[in-house]
């Protein structure tokens, strides 16, 4: 039997059993696997790990363990002293755009709402997910560990959150997105940019009340829904606010 010894830093922790959180703890193992496979199977999905130490100097996800190896696991955007190492994320997508799973509905939601770019269907295939991913350089956002642990995944990340104003924050606060917020941007229900549009056109499809306290307007070019800061513009713009106010 060999051993290697491991510790991860930081949201790491979020997927390890109590005892080997925040602390150096020996790993057992009979074949040697890539680093990835044996981080993988510690639960924790590659594309959460940006930094791989072993014995002090910086692996890719390939590199084969050894018996007694020291084994430091760094997330995403952990900030670190340390020159001349190998990042093994690519270069952040430089607009971020996603693609939620099928769990993320309400999220979806929230994020459209502030100008966000997320793909989501309520039928959406893990297989489909990845490939979309790819081709159109989102990133994953999902409630499934699974899906992250596929080699071809490269950006994507694992909601921890479960109610979806959190999960807003969250993702927010993951992606650094504080600066893209613009509200009354995108449609909440088919992710199409809107347009603003003048009242006098559209002023016999609105209901009464609406034609005549409200006095601007934005329409979707795809599913045609109409938008205006009524009675639920003060609960965004309470919820903008504090998604403004993340404390780092
Ligand atoms: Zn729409």
């Amino acid at each position: 039997m060999h051993k290697v010894y491991l510790r991860f830093y930081e949201e790491l922790n979020d997927f390890l059993p109590e005892e080997k959180r925040k602390k150096r703890f020996a790993h057992q193992y009979i074949d040697r696997t890539s680093v990835k496979d044996l981080i993988e199977s510690l639960g924790v999905p590659h594309t959460e790990v940006d930094l791989i130490l072993v014995n002090g100097k910086s692996v890719n996800f390939k590199y084969l363990i050894n018996d007694g190896d020291d084994i430091s696991i760094y997330p995403v955007f952990e900030s670190l002293d340390i020159s001349d190492v190998q990042h093994l994320r690519p270069k952040p997508l430089r607009k971020p755009k996603f693609i939620a799973d099928v769990h993320l509905g309400r999220l979806t939601k929230y994020l459209r709402m502030i100008g966000l770019d997320v793909l989501y269907k309520n039928n959406f295939e893990d297989d489909e997910i990845v490939s979309i991913s790819i081709k159109e350089k989102r990133a994953i956002l999902t409630k499934d560990r699974g899906i992250l642990k596929r080699n071809e995944v490269t950006h994507g990340y694992w909601v921890r959150a479960t109610k979806a104003e959190a999960q807003a924050k969250e993702v927010l606060e993951r992606f650094d997105l504080q600066k893209e917020i613009k509200e009354f941007s995108r449609c909440i229900e088919c992710n199409d940019l809107l347009k603003p549009i003048k009242k006098e056109k559209i002023i016999n499809e609105l209901p009464p009340k609406v034609a005549k306290l409200q006095n601007e307007f934005y329409k979707c070019p795809s599913c045609n829904k109409f938008y205006w800061k009524g009675s639920h513009y003060q609960h965004m713009l309470a919820f903008i606010q504090s998604l403004k106010n993340i404390k780092y």
